[in-house]
């Protein structure tokens, strides 16, 4: 198989959607670590990977969104980082068989670096090389780095991935819009600081992912393309803007309206795209019928 980087050059290939609500789907309960389901429910896990596929997704990504020791140290699980990430891939390449490609999860630590937080940057870059060697050891394609909004903490897990491993580095922000017409993620950095450091740093692909549904993604992506300097660009919006119902978030977007707004990413020069919060396997569905047009 081609590397993911060079096949979205010549195609628009499609990823899964939302892994957290078919979790909840599936049982997750409030407070489980979602991530323990690859060793402990890995049927459930197994599941979703398989509706996604046959759905139509060309990228199986992996249940490991949370998967840095950080993260886990929360559920007192930091000592089984790199079983969870492998075990993750391992899941992931089973449904993916040989024609499928597989992309492991790697957000954010939800720790801050120094001077603002108190964790440097030799210890953001080794818990993500940890997960980064586990992930290659599992059989994954590519890593995406997602969901980021601190530049020095993206750049330390595209490096992490770059010098650890072999695979498909995808560097993928999430931003939000500014008064002025703007976009910026949360921690204050634009689209084309993003992209210039992330090719920096080793990114082979980039990309924007959650944030506030595909009208804003739309304006994001075509700055994008036009820094990305001919790489590929990957757009996963979730499913329209979230509103707030009685204290639960809800993702309004159907499937059809999804595919209207996934079709004008595309044509703007999205050429990885997928689905992030409330998209579900007929999002997806929608998606491949829009591709295979
Ligand atoms: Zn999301």
């Amino acid at each position: 198989m081609k590397r993911v980087e060079e096949l979205a050059l010549e195609k628009v290939l499609i990823c899964d959607g939302a892994m957290g609500t078919e979790l909840q789907r599936h049982g997750l309960q409030p407070g489980e670590c979602p991530e323990l389901w690859c060793v402990e429910k890995s049927d459930a896990v197994r599941a979703i990977h398989q509706d996604y596929r046959q759905a139509g997704s060309d990228i199986v990504e992996t249940n490991t969104f949370c998967c840095s020791r950080y993260k886990l140290r929360k559920f007192g699980l930091e000592e089984r980082v790199a079983e969870i990430c492998l075990a993750g891939a391992v899941l992931a390449r089973e449904v993916a068989g040989a024609d499928q490609y597989v992309m492991a999860s790697m957000g954010p630590t939800g720790e801050f670096m120094q001077p603002i937080g108190l964790e440097s940057e030799q210890s953001f870059y080794d818990a993500f090389a940890e997960q980064a060697a586990a992930f290659a050891a599992g059989g994954a394609d590519a890593v995406i780095v997602e969901t980021m909004t601190a530049i020095e903490e993206c750049c330390a897990a595209v490096r992490a991935v770059r010098d650890n491993t072999d695979l498909t580095c995808i560097a993928s922000f999430t931003f939000d819009p500014l008064s002025d017409g703007r976009y910026a993620s949360m921690m204050g950095v634009f689209p084309d600081q993003f992209v210039k450091a992330a090719l920096d740093a080793g990114a082979h692909i980039i990309g924007a992912n959650c944030g506030l549904g595909a009208e804003h993604m739309l304006k994001i992506v075509e700055i994008l393309v036009a820094t990305a300097d001919g790489k590929p660009v990957m757009a996963m919006p979730n499913a329209g803007m979230p509103i707030l119902e009685s204290g639960v978030t809800i993702f309004p977007e159907g499937a059809e309206q999804f595919g209207v707004k996934a079709a004008e990413l595309i044509t703007a020069g999205a050429s990885v795209i997928g689905g992030c919060c409330g998209t579900t396997p007929a999002h997806i569905a929608e998606l491949k019928r829009i591709v295979s047009r």
